[in-house]
């Protein structure tokens, strides 16, 4: 193609130029958005329709890089499309397109025609042995696509933008038509709500101007829609391009594709916060959590008017048990209590954990001092008619107090502890209320 003078040419001679040795011949019209194709074969067959259609829909297939489930840009992108498909000059690029769930690396040429805003298209698969030469680069496009979602050359001074070529194919930048301050106003609106006031404050001029020295980069992970209208978490990256002119402010912006890796963190942290509010050997709360939990209960809950209570439930004589089958049996047997306390106290809208030793604590939602009692003295039936492996009958001693609106953490504790203290004294197996 390089024979070819594109000044020169006319529809006719590129016709004549092109026909016999191309996927697809295709005459654009951006004025009218239509387009016709000239000459189809193979996959093109399938990707351009034989009596033309709109222009933005070819753009749509060629440009927007879609996975194999989705065949349309997700709405909140379809302001972009409609401003893409002017080229300033000869423009080339490698894309995938789909083509029936089958992916196809397809050589893409642009020719603006004499007449202002028509085009010629010309499209080529990449056959296999074609492929094998350009592994390097299908890689590094698939890659590129992969990781970094777009690219793109701001110039504030000018108020410009301008694609970034992946393949370093391309001739020309291509032509947007599409002021930077116009475009940050199109692209919040695929950014999750709770980010878009992020991306406001990072990507206005004058943040950028003021906050950024020359060849200084910055980025933040926010949710961001796909092309294919999937929320994804991603890593937007702002830097200032290197200058020694004060005046010269130009940027690189870039969304990078750390989905994976966000869940992955997600997970581990989730992980992690599990694994610190749990204790090890029963596998229900520890004593930080249920501290936590009743702070929480008296802000969130006592304060409007809920009302809660708390007990403290202590195994009796559990000494013995250690000292009668060893601390095995003796872990054997928490466990086994603490499975009972937490399948009855989750059925009752309360939440348990483990005190220290043999003593474990609970938060009951909806609970008055009436019902906190009834709960308390079920709980205390149950322990006594359990049978624990080796050990066979225990009992505990539980003491309830119901949470008010004076209370703080320390003296709702005291409360509660006071009644254990009674419960034990007046012969243990039993419920004492404070
Ligand atoms: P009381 O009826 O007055 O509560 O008598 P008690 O024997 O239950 O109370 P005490 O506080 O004297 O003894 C608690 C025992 O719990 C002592 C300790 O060895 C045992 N214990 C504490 N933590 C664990 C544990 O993790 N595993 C085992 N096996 N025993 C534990
Ligand atoms: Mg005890
Ligand atoms: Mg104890």
């Amino acid at each position: 193609m390089d024979n070819f003078n594109v000044n020169e040419m006319t529809l006719e001679k590129a016709i004549d130029f092109f026909k016999d040795n191309v996927g697809a011949l295709v005459i654009a019209d951006s004025k009218t958005n239509s387009y016709k194709p000239v000459v189809r074969r193979g996959i093109f067959n399938k990707l351009v329709a034989e009596s033309g259609g709109k222009y933005h829909d070819l753009l749509e297939k060629l440009w927007y890089h879609l996975s194999k489930t989705s065949d349309t840009v997700s709405e909140k992108y379809q302001s972009f499309v409609m401003t893409s498909g002017s080229f300033s000059g000869k423009y080339s690029r490698k894309v995938e397109v789909m083509v029936e769930d089958i992916a196809y690396i397809v050589q893409v040429s642009i020719y603006p025609l004499k007449e202002k805003e028509t085009y010629l298209f010309i499209l080529d698969e990449l056959d296999d042995s074609q492929s094998m030469e350009e592994t390097l680069t299908t890689q590094k496009v698939k890659t590129f696509q992969n990781t970094y979602l777009f690219s793109m050359y701001i110039d504030l001074v000018k108020d410009t933008i301008h694609g970034i070529s992946v393949t370093e194919l391309s001739d020309d930048v291509i032509n947007q038509e599409l002021k930077y301050t116009q475009w940050r106003m199109m692209i919040v609106n695929a950014i999750n709500s709770d980010y878009r006031d992020q991306f406001l404050e990072w990507s206005d001029p004058d943040y950028l101007k003021e906050k950024f020295d020359p060849g200084q980069t910055a980025s933040f992970d926010c949710l961001m829609t796909n092309l294919e209208g999937i929320e994804i978490w991603v890593k937007l990256i702002f830097s200032r391009v290197g200058t020694s002119n004060p005046d010269d402010y130009r940027y690189i912006y870039m969304v990078q594709n750390i989905n994976e890796e966000a869940q992955e963190l997600r997970n581990t942290l989730a992980q992690y916060a599990d694994r610190a509010s749990k204790d090890p050997l029963t596998a229900i709360y520890n004593h930080g959590r249920m501290e936590t939990e009743i702070n929480n209960a008296l802000i969130d809950k006592v304060a409007k008017g809920e009302a809660v209570s708390i007990m403290i439930m202590d195994i009796d004589f559990f000494k013995h048990v250690n000292d009668n089958y060893g601390h095995a049996v003796g872990d054997d047997t928490l466990r086994h209590f603490a499975a009972l306390l937490s399948d009855y106290l989750n059925k009752n809208n309360g939440v348990v954990g483990r005190w220290g030793g043999e003593e474990f604590v609970a938060v009951c939602y909806g609970a008055d001092r009436e019902k906190a009692a009834a709960i308390a003295e079920d709980i205390r039936q149950k322990v006594a008619a359990e049978n624990f492996a080796v050990v066979g009958n225990i009992t505990c001693s539980i003491g309830v107090t119901t949470l008010n609106t004076s209370d703080d953490f320390e003296r709702a504790y005291r409360r509660m502890d006071n009644a254990l203290y009674e419960a034990k004294s007046s012969g243990r197996n039993c419920v004492r209320l404070a």
